[in-house]
């Protein structure tokens, strides 16, 4: 369970700081490579299909080490996840609306007609937007498979159908309630072809990286492979490195004396408020007002926080939603409501430091205190 990179002189990562999950005492692992294969950020978002080990502690810790991060506002929503309260949320697989299920609301009318020429079969961001929308006007967003797949649910798809019998809906005969989920982060660490980070001495794979191969916006099963030949890559380039002495060494850095390992209350409900703001103010739709409440929410939760790993969660959900704040055009899977079309100057790539999104978030602040001054002064 990594906290924190160990750094050398300079801008060299020498090693991780560990601590076995529910114990107190850390470890220190040198290491002349460290590679991070630490997964995503999708556990930040209070409705995500990813499971609660992608929380971002990866990215914060490689940002906190001083690397340059990239994208990180470019995060995908799967359409259609069971809207069952479920966490993580079981997916509704594409598929069925590639074999022709279609998308309706409590009223039963198709809305995706007049979004898109493809109606149910548009691109996944077109498809999240309009099922956010119809969610959000009250008027509920459903996955309706009764004519096109009807009897044969069970057995061609298995795992959903599971997933929706434990939640009381039989899809041959009812339609299934589905709402956007935070899927994958096509951000990350940014990386060269071979997986080098910014930093010397670290290297990243997998979806806490951001080798540029997703563009703003994945296309499915894509990361997998990503993964697979980066990680290849990585091994290659590493390789003819000297060995690290292998033993670990306790307590040499006690910087976090006397914490008991649970999380408490107060981190708890902050990790409920990381995760309920990122949902509704870097969701799908975001603005400039949303992302700045969302900093202004982190910070204010960040605060009651004390254990490193808690505190990276916060880093990161603030590094995706100031990247998002300062992109001012909607992109792939970054829609922006108050800029919603494509800027062809900010066609480009992003990168940001921890330095400059906690200046962000600073102002954010700042401006938030403003306001209500101001709003004080005028009642
Ligand atoms: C429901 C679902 C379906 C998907 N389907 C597809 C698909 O069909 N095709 C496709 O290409 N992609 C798919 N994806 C995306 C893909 O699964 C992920 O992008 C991929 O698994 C990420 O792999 P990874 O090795 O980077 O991270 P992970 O597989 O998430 O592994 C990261 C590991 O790091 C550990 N870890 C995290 N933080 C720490 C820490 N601080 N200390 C120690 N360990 C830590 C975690 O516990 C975990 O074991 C899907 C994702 C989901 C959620």
């Amino acid at each position: 369970f990594m906290g924190e990179s160990l750094m050398g002189e300079g801008r060299y990562v020498t090693g991780v700081l560990a601590r076995k999950r529910g114990g107190l005492e850390r470890m220190a692992f040198p290491a002349h490579a460290v590679v991070l294969a630490s997964g995503g950020i999708g556990h930040l978002f209070g409705v995500t299909t990813n499971p609660g080990e992608a929380n971002g502690h990866g990215l914060a810790m490689a940002a906190r080490a001083g690397a340059v991060i990239a994208d990180a506002e470019f995060v995908q929503f799967h359409p259609t996840a069971l809207n069952v309260g479920k966490d993580p949320a079981p997916l509704a697989t594409e598929a069925l609306r590639g074999d022709g299920a279609l998308l309706i609301n409590a009223a039963g009318e198709r809305f995706m007609e007049g979004v898109h020429d493809l109606a149910e079969m548009a691109p996944r961001d077109i498809v999240a937007r309009a099922i956010h929308r119809e969610v959000e006007a009250g008027r509920g967003a459903l996955l309706d498979c009764r004519d096109a797949v009807g009897k044969s649910f069970a057995e061609r798809y298995p795992t959903v159908f599971a997933a929706c019998q434990e939640a009381g809906i039989d899809p041959a005969t009812q339609p299934i309630p589905v709402a956007p989920a935070e899927h994958y982060h096509m951000g990350g660490v940014l990386t060269d072809a071979n997986g080098r980070t910014s930093l010397d001495g670290l290297w990243a794979a997998g979806e806490v990286a951001a080798t540029g191969a997703h563009g703003a916006n994945r296309l499915a099963s894509n990361s997998l492979l990503e993964a697979v030949v980066f990680a290849a890559r990585i091994a290659e380039d590493i390789q003819g490195l000297m060995p690290t002495p292998r033993s670990a060494y306790w307590n040499e850095m006690d910087s976090e004396p006397g914490l008991p390992s649970q999380r408490n209350t107060d981190e708890r409900e902050a990790i409920t408020v990381l995760r309920e703001t990122l949902s509704r103010n870097v969701g799908v739709e975001r603005s400039a007002d949303s992302l700045r409440q969302a900093l202004v929410d982190i910070g204010q939760a960040e605060a009651r926080c004390q254990r490193v790993s808690i505190r990276n969660m916060m880093a990161s959900g603030r590094i995706i939603a100031a990247a998002a704040l300062k992109r001012a055009e909607s992109r792939g899977g970054h829609f922006r409501a108050d800029y919603p079309d494509a800027d062809p100057a900010q066609a480009r790539r992003s990168y940001i430091t921890l330095d400059e999104v906690n200046a962000i978030a600073e102002a954010a602040a700042d401006q938030a205190a403003g306001n209500s001054v101001s709003n004080a002064m005028g009642s």
